[in-house]
């Protein structure tokens, strides 16, 4: 399956839950350095917790590490989800027929091109054949709402309540995740709710980058900071452009 990531050093621990920046920072990788950059930021995604124990495995014997290809293809699929939670929220018809058109790939099946999506479903990509929906509004919607729910729902399923102890004697139901990826996918999916219950209000595009993020506080502009850092990585980027042409206009003036 090519090259595996195995980071050897790791950033300082975290709590998943409570960074709702993750799915944009997923997004972001398009690359073997973005994927790196992302593991050794916010851990491995997880493939080794999601391939099923056989009775012939032991489990201290698990070599670990995400397989490069496989990162990148649920890194696709975030984006391409975000972008499509983005498009039903804002009304967006042409983001969403973009976003379809950007996303599909094609494949030859006894000689015929046809297109479709890859679709991570845990450890696997599939092929989805796109089955190309009637031209009206609607129609790109449905698709839309439809892929995004696939996504969510087959990437989620190591997702549980389980008890924790919250004290010394105190209980809690706390929501656990087998494996990073599936925390991910399920703040998509908390995404897409809050798209649909409160629409643009709940997310927006940064104004830097064009990314999709999910909104926590109501004059966000850019994506949001990784709990590591205060400032956002975008807005830094938009004030040193800013400055550097004031200094240009000023030289030149
Ligand atoms: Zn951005």
């Amino acid at each position: 399956m090519g090259d595996v990531l195995k980071p050897k050093q790791l950033g300082e621990p975290y709590s998943p839950w409570e960074n709702r920046n993750l799915p944009n920072a997923l997004a972001k990788v398009r690359d073997s350095r973005g994927a790196i950059r992302f593991v050794e930021r916010y851990g491995l995604l997880g493939y080794d917790q999601l391939v099923p124990l056989t009775r012939f495995d032991e489990p201290n014997q698990r070599v670990g590490g995400d397989p490069l290809p496989w990162v990148l293809a649920h890194a696709a699929a975030v984006r391409m989800a975000i972008h499509l939670i983005a498009g039903l929220s804002w009304k967006d018809e042409q983001l969403i027929r973009d976003t379809l058109t950007n996303h599909q790939t094609f494949v030859n099946v006894n000689g015929k091109r046809r297109a479709g999506f890859l679709l991570p479903q845990g450890t696997d990509i599939k092929f989805v054949e796109f089955f190309r929906p009637p031209d009206t509004s609607a129609g790109f919607r449905d698709l839309a709402t439809h892929l995004v729910r696939k996504l969510v729902n087959d990437n989620t399923t190591g997702i549980r309540f389980a008890l924790s102890r919250r004290a010394a004697g105190v209980l809690a139901w706390a929501m656990t995740a087998r494996a990073l990826v599936d925390c991910i996918w399920w703040m998509v999916g908390e995404m897409a709710v809050a798209g649909s219950d409160e629409g643009g209000h709940a997310v927006r595009l940064c104004e830097e980058c064009g990314m999709p993020f999910r909104v926590t506080h109501a004059r966000q502009r850019f994506c949001p900071p990784d709990q590591f850092s205060k400032r956002s990585l975008c807005e830094a980027r938009r004030h040193t452009r800013q400055f550097r042409q004031r200094q240009r206009e000023k030289e030149g003036s």
